[in-house]
């Protein structure tokens, strides 16, 4: 009977002895699962491998995309109060799916913009228009959920960075582009003075000779015939010796005006060099040009040049020649030349013209 009763208490004293290690067991987890709620969240579903023939697999996004990952696996859980552990666990796992849903969604947004990205950083200006429109509608966007608040705050930043450095590119591109168009500008400038004569403002010898040989090129190709005309005034180092080179100076700009307003616009009027002047009368056969030219000399020979204290009268003597088929820029201007010579053989103020056959004659 004593052994009976023994047995029973030591049974009993047993199962308190479980009892109460069974109670310290779970009020200590639960006192551990209250310090360290770390229930594990669902990662998003692995993104899409993005393309590796596109700028988008080493772009951006795919930057942001990692970032984006790393973060949701680590993020804490929202707080919820007294709601059980198991139900924050399917919660938190309906709403991750619907938020996975919208990550993808904006995870194939940043892709297709790190494209317009990469492009934009080569061709500048393209997509600013598309980053305006996108960085406002996400600005619209209203979800509060922290893993789209950080999709969408990595994409603005990505998508102000480019907008910035896109601004930036447009400003130093508008700069480059001016000083091109200025440096053209000066090139085109620069060109045309280098063929205008410093002192009398028309044409010079090497404009001369370009015109030259393009209506030569012209007259092999169409037919077009040209007639050359050289002037040379007459005893022009007395002018210089009597009245000094300032005045003659004076007298060079004036002739040359006299010779530019004489002729047509079509025709083209240049200094040759010195006290010399040459006239390119396109289309225009030897006679006719003849007639131009003896109305040049008339006029000059009328004209009166005023020197410091005195008016003087100046004259010039000229050779005409026609240009023909086969005939070089020598060639054409050694019988105008020749023609000129004549002139001044002849007694000057006066024009000779150079004949098919090689012989001058005096007009
Ligand atoms: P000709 O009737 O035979 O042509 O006699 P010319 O005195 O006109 O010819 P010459 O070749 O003997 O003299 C040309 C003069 O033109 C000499 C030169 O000093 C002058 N001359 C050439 N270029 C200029 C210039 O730019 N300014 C001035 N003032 N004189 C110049
Ligand atoms: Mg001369
Ligand atoms: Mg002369």
């Amino acid at each position: 009977m004593e052994m009976g009763i023994g047995f029973l208490i030591g049974v009993l004293a047993g199962a308190l002895v479980v009892m109460v290690v069974a109670v310290i067991v779970c009020a200590s987890r639960r006192a551990l699962a209250k310090k360290h709620p770390t229930t594990s969240i669902p990662a998003p579903p692995p993104a899409p491998a993005p393309d590796a023939t596109t700028p988008a697999a080493n772009g951006t996004a795919v930057r942001a995309d990692t970032k984006l990952r790393a973060k949701s696996v680590t993020r804490p859980l929202p707080k919820r109060g007294n709601t059980t552990h198991t139900l924050i666990v399917e919660e938190v796992v309906n709403r991750d799916k619907v938020l996975n849903k919208n990550i993808e969604e904006v995870r194939a947004l940043m892709l297709q913009l790190a494209t317009v990205i990469k492009s934009t950083e080569t061709a500048s200006g393209e997509a600013a228009e598309a980053f305006s429109t996108a960085r406002k509608t996400i600005d619209g966007m209203t979800d509060d959920s922290d893993l789209l608040t950080e999709a969408r705050q990595l994409l603005v930043d990505e998508i102000d960075r480019v907008l910035q450095s896109n601004a930036k590119l447009h400003k130093e591109l508008d700069k480059a582009n001016q000083g091109i168009a200025e440096q053209r500008r000066q090139i085109e400038e620069l060109r045309v003075q280098a063929r205008i004569d410093a002192l009398t403002r028309i044409p010079n010898r090497a404009a001369f000779d370009e015109r030259l040989q393009e209506y030569i090129s012209l007259l092999e190709r169409t037919n077009l015939v040209f007639t050359l005309l050289l002037l040379d005034i007459d005893h022009f180092k007395r002018i210089n010796d009597v009245f000094g080179h300032v005045n003659g100076d004076r007298i060079l700009r004036g002739v040359a005006a006299r010779i530019t307003d004489s002729v047509r616009n079509n025709d083209f009027a240049a200094r040759y060099g010195g006290e010399e002047f040459a006239v390119i009368f396109p289309g225009t056969v030897l006679d006719d040009a003849a007639q131009v030219a003896e109305r040049v000399r008339v006029d000059i020979s009328k004209t009166t040049f005023r020197m410091d204290d005195e008016n003087i009268k100046m004259t010039i003597s000229g050779g005409v020649a026609e240009c023909r088929k086969g005939m070089g820029p020598e060639q054409i201007i050694a019988a105008a030349d020749a023609a000129l010579y004549e002139a001044k053989r002849g007694g000057r103020n006066r024009l000779c013209k150079h004949g098919e056959n090689g012989t001058t004659t005096v007009l």
